[in-house]
């Protein structure tokens, strides 16, 4: 698939008498469908870094992630694919020594041919340090630096045909739901979300924070979702209430909501992220956030890497 390539993947209806009672509508967009192996949002934000990669003839791309890292696992996949070398920095430095810990994540990348590098917590947190930059680009002179998550300018561009798809499949949705990591996804939304001053029912972008104390994310996703253009700014919230436990690791109730998704509506959510949106749309929902009628969209990112049983 060419990199400028982002298929329109189904806007599903989801039907559920809880949804009847409160009066709304309930879609899922299932971006988990968008590629065989950069799945969801992790395509959209790699599409463009990718693309500059091999503009400026690097062979290798380096990144950052934690052992459960679907951007890991999206990067790897996306060397194997088309052709760069790649270089993982994971964080966890304990995991260097004891391979037998290894999540599904780290073992399938190493077998795509990722090579991984493990870090100390403390080291890992300079990694966007200008610093630490510096050093890596000299010891890797052929290497394509993309950070954490694939959250930069390059990565949000890419959901400009997601959002335009969405508003043509869809345009009179009222809310539209993501999980946040790093906030890039979220960013992407915003910066092409369409706004009209005409619209009877204003639009809301609400994005659930998977991590602990994510407010700190609001400052970069405020950034990184400037248009260059004169637009109408969209309304859009940061949730931070619905992390549960923290990254990483899905609580039993967590897990009874997943399995109920799937008896429900045959569909499969992954345990690190999409499960917590979906924890957050119905939370909303039974606070009545949502008036009759209204339109709620949620965005399957994909994550269905992750699920697969450890070795
Ligand atoms: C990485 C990921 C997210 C978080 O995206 P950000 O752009 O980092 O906020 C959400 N859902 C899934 C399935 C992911 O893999």
């Amino acid at each position: 698939m060419p990199f400028s390539e982002s298929i329109e993947t189904p806007l599903q209806p989801l039907e559920h008498a809880l949804f009847e009672h409160y009066k709304i509508q309930v879609w899922i967009k299932r971006d988990d469908l968008n590629h065989p192996t950069i799945q969801g949002n992790k395509w959209h934000k790699l599409r463009h870094n990718l693309e500059a990669a091999k503009k400026s003839n690097k062979t290798q791309l380096i990144t950052f992630g934690g052992a459960y890292s679907n951007h890991i696992a999206a990067t790897a996949a996306a060397g194997k694919m088309y052709g760069f070398e790649t270089i993982g920095f994971i964080r966890g430095e304990e995991l260097a020594t004891c391979p037998q810990h290894w999540s599904h994540t780290l073992i399938e990348a190493q077998k795509k041919g990722m090579s991984l590098n493990f870090l100390s917590r403390a080291v890992y947190r300079q990694k966007s340090d200008a610093e630490f930059m510096t050093r890596l680009e000299k010891a890797y002179p052929n290497g394509y630096i993309i950070p954490e998550g694939g959250t930069n300018l390059k990565g949000v561009k890419g959901f400009k045909p997601l959002m335009q798809n969405l508003e043509k499949q869809c345009p009179e949705w009222t809310h539209l739901f993501c999980a946040v990591g790093t906030g890039g996804t979220l960013a992407g939304m915003i910066r092409y979300a369409q706004t009209s001053k005409t619209a009877t029912n204003e639009k809301v972008i609400l994005g659930v924070a998977t991590l602990k104390n994510a407010d700190y994310l609001r400052t970069q996703i405020t950034e990184l979702s400037q248009p260059t253009f004169a637009k109408q700014a969209i309304n859009w919230q940061l949730l931070t209430q619905y992390c549960g436990d923290g990254y990483a690791k899905p609580d039993s109730k967590l897990l009874d909501l997943n399995t109920w998704f799937k008896t429900s509506f045959n569909i499969e959510l992954d345990p690190i992220y999409t499960v917590k949106m979906v924890n957050g749309f119905l939370q909303e929902l039974e606070k009545g956030t949502f008036p009759k009628g209204a339109k709620v969209i949620l965005y399957h990112s994909g994550g269905l890497q992750g699920i697969a049983p450890n070795c």
